[in-house]
């Protein structure tokens, strides 16, 4: 099929909640992506911070291939191999303890929302139930995590959304105090907002919601959808910035491409997710839990996370060159998750870096954002940034 005959039928029977779109991608090899008219994409947005590894990673593949001859599926009323092993290599490299397994970032946070709540009930603090999110974040679209996600566009039609969640400034240590009170449970954040135009932390803020959290007697909950798995340096953005939360949700490059999902925590939180409590029928199953781990196994084993800040500052440095040139404000963010922030409009930007061979997005109506895999080398850094001043020059 065509790009033109997909969309016809995507149009005719597909709901159509993302909008207009011109493309429908077929294959993808490494950092490159093919259209179903055969052109051929270098992809810096890895199907939304998803294919961290690039497309169909050797590995990845090959462990989905043998897993999916040997066993898709099983329930979690059984034990499952290659769920505890991909736990067991979460573990072992961060401050957490147990993991809880589902199927999206949504699904991540909707489980450490409730493991929040359970916990204070667990502590008797039974009126205590109250989660500060912050504005501008993003946490998922069932109804708790909306409701999470500050953001009124995407509560628009909904209403009422779900009690129980107070927000407040992004990077605003003082409101965020103000807003605690004997009902707040916790504080749920994510260490660089991305969807909301890759705003990073001022030094201090993570820490400063770290003693916030530790002299009120709240839970601090990262949502690390993006920011984990090598993305920002280190393996889980906390580290990055030196600050330890209770709970942290992941998902997105977790599976390299397949849909899993995590949320990890402390022995003696995770208590309060006694039998019955929570459950995901799909959650860790082995086909995903193979695929994670193999994607796991090859962020720790060729240490990506070091390519990421090397690779993250090469590109930070070649689109800065290109600041005297063009309406360029500053280069935002850490590692390989990168905002160009435009003083002008960027939409038109993005579609011209897709027509010309680049796949970006525009966030937040000035931002361009790069989530490219995190295994890329300088001359697709230099590829990218190519394709970016051409399409500088077309549309500014
Ligand atoms: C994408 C995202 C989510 C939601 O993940 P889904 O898998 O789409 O449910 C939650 N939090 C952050 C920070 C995200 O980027």
């Amino acid at each position: 099929m065509t790009n033109a005959e997909i969309k016809a039928m995507a149009t005719k029977y597909v709901i159509n909640t993302y909008g207009e779109r011109k493309l429908a991608f077929v294959k993808g090899e490494g950092p490159y992506v093919w259209d179903a008219d055969g052109v051929k994409y270098l992809d810096f947005l890895g199907g939304l911070a998803v294919n961290g590894l690039g497309h169909c990673h050797p590995d990845v593949v090959a462990a989905i291939r043998e897993q999916a001859g040997t066993l898709i599926h099983v329930s979690n009323l059984y034990y499952i191999e290659p769920q505890v092993q991909l736990a067991k290599l979460l573990i072992d490299n961060c401050d957490m303890h147990q993991c809880f397994f589902c199927n999206s970032g949504a699904e991540a946070n909707e489980a450490a929302i409730k493991l929040a709540r359970k916990h204070a009930k667990d502590q008797a603090r039974t009126d205590a139930y109250e989660i500060i999110t912050m504005e501008n974040s993003f946490h998922g679209r069932t109804m708790a995590t909306v409701t999470a996600t500050a953001q009124t566009r995407y509560h628009a039609g909904f209403e009422p959304m779900l009690e129980g969640f107070k927000y407040v400034p992004y990077d605003d240590l003082g409101a965020t105090e103000a807003a605690i009170s004997g009902k707040t449970c916790a504080i749920l954040v994510e260490p660089i907002q991305s969807e909301g135009g890759v705003n990073v932390p001022s030094d201090g803020y993570l820490q400063g919601l770290r003693e916030l959290c530790d002299n009120y007697n709240l839970l601090l909950v990262f949502d690390e959808v993006q920011t984990a798995m090598g993305r920002l340096g280190t393996l889980f953005g906390y580290q990055s910035y030196g600050v330890t939360p209770d709970i942290i949700a992941m998902a997105k490059f977790l599976g390299g491409g397949v849909a899993i999902g995590a949320m990890l925590t402390t022995k003696h939180i995770a208590e309060s997710f006694s039998p019955g409590t929570h459950a995901a029928t799909f959650g860790g199953n082995p086909l995903a839990s193979a695929a994670a781990h193999a994607t796991l196994k090859t962020v720790i084993g060729e240490k990506l996370g070091d390519n990421a800040v090397n690779m993250g500052a090469y590109l930070t440095g070649q689109l800065m060159r290109l600041k005297g040139k063009y309406p360029i404000q500053e280069v935002r963010g850490r590692g390989l998750l990168l905002g160009l922030v435009m003083s002008v409009d960027a939409t038109a930007l993005a579609a011209k870096c897709i027509e010309n061979g680049l796949i970006t997005i525009c966030t937040n109506n000035n931002v361009l954002r790069f989530l490219p895999p995190i295994n890329i080398n300088k001359a697709l850094v230099d590829e990218a940034v190519s394709i970016v001043e051409k399409s500088l020059a077309e549309t500014i």
